[in-house]
């Protein structure tokens, strides 16, 4: 499945292409320490290069059951 993405900056619409597809983890700076990074995908625009956020990544939590 092919999905489109809008960037956010410059409206460019561009398909979300896999292999561009990247892992980020969000820089929470010091206080990523204590509440957990959230991992993110995101894809580079084309057109402006900025970074597009996807969708988020849940981390699997070790203490769950
Ligand atoms: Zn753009």
């Amino acid at each position: 499945m092919i999905k489109k993405v809008k960037c956010n900056v410059c409206n460019y619409k561009f398909f979300i292409e896999k292999e561009k597809v990247k892992e980020v983890v969000e820089d929470n700076g010091v206080s990523g320490v204590m509440t957990g990074k959230k991992i993110y995908n995101a894809i580079d625009c084309p057109n402006c290069g900025c970074q597009k956020i996807l969708w988020p990544r849940m981390i699997k939590n070790g203490r769950d059951k």
